[in-house]
């Protein structure tokens, strides 16, 4: 690269390209947004500077009165936002502004379908930030000095938003940002004072610092011809009975980034010997990144009104990590470092309390119709909190759902009360099955006798229920058994005497063929329909997570199973009369192969199998079964 005062030419980053023209053809309907992020953004960059100022006071230049500068030019067909807050560098619009320094992004881009339609409502999830200029702008030019740096450290960054931009190092009295968007000819209506008003009002009246205009009525605070178009406080200091809805739902796009509106929310103001204020929201969607451990848009920690950090696992446990939304409190210093948060008293008992808000707030869904929607975007999450979180177990076990044998309906669910509200008389135990498909383990050989006794069996789907299951073992005093477990006492019913005897001859046979795979051959009372299946010893990790952890580049040691046979079956009588050994062994062989297969395992040799299975039905058609 040539030195860093020529003007260069660059070209976007794919994923900046992508997101370009998603950006354009999906938020055509909704294009006044440009406006909330750009001031968004704005706001952001203030928060920041007050941050870096508190260690670097010299940071202010003279200049702590921060604010957002909106003016535009009918003329010119150009709209201006301009603020004073921590500016950039050149690497740093670099980075922020031709590439998408978010994690997951290249995954995210995956997923999309092309249909403008359909990723309109995925880019929501995503955020666009600073791109939406390129909704209303065919050039955007950006000129910004980071605060600390010197006057000949500005930079210039233009773009008609193609596919190319162009930096250079440009000198800069002021610190700070100025976006001058020049409009798109369809565009033109948004260079106008009342509608840019209309704008700010509707969707950033809730940022906290001012919003100035050039003054039109001249009847507000006054301010060399300039005046404020916004509320310019913090919205969660501001009184409850004064926020309207509406307020709270701006506001949550401009903490969470995300375009839709939220669930639900709390806004909790607490005084007395700890004081702190929060306003937590709960989003109706997951975002993009929300298996990305790293992800880091959250929570905010502001300490007497100044932003301190994001998304501190200090704040929220990680299982509450989609909630969005501000917490400040009076009670920290102001110079607070991550050390001190995480053995600082008074933020335990902030979180300690926070954390028993969000679930008080997902219990109050959890009555309602909305709950559906939470638990699908977030039910995954949140069982992580059985996992992690010991003190509210219990609270969190009654929020979690299930799929379930008694609920045949695509995506019906059902909670651990009404499990445990509808078990048979006599019925000890809570049972459920885990496995990779909702559908392996609906039609798994194992049900069989749960479901000839109409006992319920939860169906666990997910890679987390197998952690899950290993927590929480007991529900209200009534333990959780899996109906794969070896010593599982299948339940009991009259008809048990009614089993047909064995021959144990065929049981000690099939041992001896299969010794290498299996540790056991007994007779099952789990079977009715099927032959044959495999069962866990209690100590044993099942055969589910064994998979999983393999799957996750683990080196899992093959452990051998309890092979069960359903000596009644047709098949497994059959048996008793092949003579021969290798026909035997092959029988046997095709016993275990299929239990594998039944519970959406993968066979060693799946081409042995197959020509097992032809050999013996050939024979079979031989014999004219
Ligand atoms: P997001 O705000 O979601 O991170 P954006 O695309 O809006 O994504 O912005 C990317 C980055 O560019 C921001 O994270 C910030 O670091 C920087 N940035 C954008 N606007 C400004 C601004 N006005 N002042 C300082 N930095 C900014």
């Amino acid at each position: 690269m040539s030195t860093e005062t020529t003007k260069e030419q660059r070209g976007f980053e794919s994923e900046v390209r992508q997101l370009l023209d998603l950006v354009i053809n999906s938020l055509y309907s909704n294009r006044e947004i440009f406006l909330r992020e750009l001031v968004s953004n704005a706001s952001d960059a203030a928060d920041k500077l007050r941050f870096a100022a508190l260690s670097d006071d010299a940071l202010y230049e003279g200049d702590g009165d921060l604010a957002v500068d909106i003016d535009f030019s009918e003329e010119l067909g150009t709209i201006t936002v301009r603020d004073n807050g921590i500016g950039m560098s050149r690497e740093e619009v670099i980075a922020n502004l031709g590439t998408i320094a978010k994690s997951g992004t290249r995954e995210f881009f995956s997923h999309l379908s092309g249909d403008a339609q359909k990723d309109s409502q995925l880019i929501g999830q995503f955020g666009v930030g600073f791109y939406a200029a390129f909704i209303v702008a065919d050039k955007v030019t950006v000129t910004t000095r980071k605060a600390g740096l010197t006057q000949d450290e500005g930079v210039r960054w233009e773009s008609d938003g193609k596919g190319e931009y162009t930096v250079e190092t440009v000198r800069r009295k002021k610190r700070g940002t100025e976006i001058v968007l020049t409009l798109k000819e369809d565009a033109k209506e948004f260079a106008n004072g009342w509608r840019l008003r209309e704008i700010c009002k509707r969707y950033s009246d809730h940022v906290s610092i001012p919003i100035r205009m050039p003054a039109e009525g001249g009847d507000k605070d006054e301010d060399k011809g300039r005046e404020v178009v916004n509320q310019a406080q913090a919205m969660w200091t501001r009184p409850k009975a004064e926020l309207s809805d509406d307020d709270y739902r701006e506001f949550y796009k401009h903490v969470s980034h995300d375009f839709s509106d939220p669930l639900t929310w709390v806004h909790t103001k607490v005084e007395g010997k700890l004081e702190y204020t929060s306003l937590l929201y709960i989003p109706s969607q997951a975002p993009f990144d929300l298996w990305d451990r790293d992800s880091s848009h959250g929570v905010k920690l502001y300490v007497q009104r100044v932003f301190i950090m994001d998304g501190a696992e200090e704040l929220l446990p990680r299982y509450l990590r989609f909630v969005r939304g501000v917490i400040d409190t009076n009670d920290l210093p102001l110079n607070v470092s991550r050390e001190i948060l995480q053995r600082n008293k008074a933020l335990d008992s902030i979180r300690g309390a926070s954390v028993k808000k969000v679930l008080g707030l997902i219990e109050s869904l959890a009555a309602g119709e909305d709950y559906a929607r939470f638990w699908k975007a977030f039910g995954r999450v949140l069982k992580e909190g059985v996992i992690e979180d010991f003190a509210n177990r219990e609270r969190i076990a009654k929020l979690l759902r299930f799929a379930s044998t008694r609920e045949p309906e695509a995506g019906a669910v059902v909670s651990l009360d009404d499990y445990v509200a509808r078990m048979q008389d006599g019925q000890e135990a809570i049972y459920y099955i885990t496995g990779d498909s909702l559908q392996t383990v609906r039609n798994s050989p194992h049900l069989e006798v749960f479901r000839a006794r109409d006992i319920e069996v939860l169906l666990l789907d997910e890679p987390v229920d197998e952690w899950l299951v290993t927590h929480l073992t007991e529900y209200g005093e009534k333990p959780l058994k899996s109906v794969v477990d070896a010593e599982l006492e299948a339940p009991a019913a009259a008809d048990d005497a009614e089993q047909p005897s064995a021959d144990s001859g065929v049981l000690e046979r099939i041992k001896a063929a299969l010794a290498e795979r299996v540790a056991d051959v007994r007779a099952s009372r789990r079977l009715t329909d099927s032959p044959a299946c495999l069962v866990s010893g209690g100590e044993q990790m099942s055969a589910n997570l064994e998979r999983l952890l393999r799957a996750a580049g683990q080196d899992v040691p093959e452990t051998k199973r309890i092979l069960e046979l359903n000596l009644g079956h047709p098949l497994v009588r059959l048996l008793e009369d092949v003579a021969d050994e290798d026909r035997f062994g092959n029988w046997a062989a095709l016993l275990y192969e299929q239990s594998i297969l039944a519970e959406g395992g993968k066979l060693d040799d799946p081409a042995g199998f197959v020509r097992r299975m032809n050999d013996m039905v050939q024979q079979l058609a031989a014999q004219g079964a």
